[in-house]
């Protein structure tokens, strides 16, 4: 319930974004590109509708950025122009949290699909927020391991989504939550800041540990990516 809550209270706050006009819609386009910019509203109508079908959105745009650098300029410019944004993995979410509250700009993490790669020795994986947990676990297995995250969505929900649902799921009581998996996290701030406190290291005591915020976080304080 978190994300939509907290984004109905700033709703209710700040009654001041901006809505997508011509002079945004070529701004997203030089950064984009024409192909990762979505207007069609056939196709925007699946993202504006939850799995359930309970919820439903109004959004006249969907960025489907390919990069964490694509990320950041598309949030630094929404920062800066007072568009607001609501973040979309695989829309399997079951409280509406994915699903715009009107007519914010969708940004779907499903173009981002790189698994960058597994360390065997500390048995840490390191992908793109846009991975589904299918194919993110298929991977492991490849390589004699598994995700320690199971649910019945593997096959549809992205792992950015995971993270900012702190998804449970069958795994749960054997391997814990995944603030206790998630050995580090990159994520995009609002106003386009990358913060990266992805570590090879399992073992890390040092300073604060800044990626717990944004697990369970629900893309409120951030873009997973
Ligand atoms: C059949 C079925 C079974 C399920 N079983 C379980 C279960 O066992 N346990 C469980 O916990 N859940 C379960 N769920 C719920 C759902 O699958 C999970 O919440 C899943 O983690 C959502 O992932 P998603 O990629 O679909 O995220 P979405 O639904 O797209 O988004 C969920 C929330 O995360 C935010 N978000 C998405 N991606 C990012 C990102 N990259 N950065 C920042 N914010 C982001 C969205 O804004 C939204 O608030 C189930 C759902 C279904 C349909």
């Amino acid at each position: 319930v978190g994300g939509r809550s907290l984004r109905r209270l700033c709703r209710v706050s700040c009654c001041c974004f901006a809505s997508v006009n011509e002079t945004h819609l070529n701004r997203f386009r030089e950064i984009l590109g024409d192909r990762d910019v979505v207007t069609d509203s056939d196709v925007l109508a699946v993202h504006n509708q939850d799995w359930l079908k309970q919820y439903h959105g109004k959004s006249s745009l969907m960025l489907q950025p390919r990069t964490t650098e694509a990320v950041s300029k598309v949030l630094a410019y929404c920062n800066d122009n007072r568009i607001s944004v609501v973040p979309q993995g695989g829309n399997t979410g079951l409280v509406g949290g994915s699903i715009p509250l009107g007519d914010e700009v969708i940004l779907s993490l499903l173009k981002m699909r790189q698994i960058r790669g597994i360390n065997k020795t500390s048995g840490i994986v390191t992908c793109d927020a846009g991975i589904t947990l299918e194919e993110l676990n298929n991977f492991c297995r490849e390589n004699a391991f598994i995700v320690p995250l199971d649910l019945g969505a593997k096959g549809s929900c992205t792992i950015g989504g995971n993270i900012s649902t702190n998804a449970g799921g069958i795994r749960f009581l054997r391997y814990g939550t995944l603030h206790g998996t998630v050995s580090g996290l990159e994520v995009v701030m609002a106003n386009g800041e990358i913060i990266n406190t992805l570590d090879a290291l399992r073992k890390d005591n040092t300073g604060y540990d800044l990626k717990q915020l944004f697990i369970g976080a629900e893309g409120s304080l951030g873009v997973v990516t």
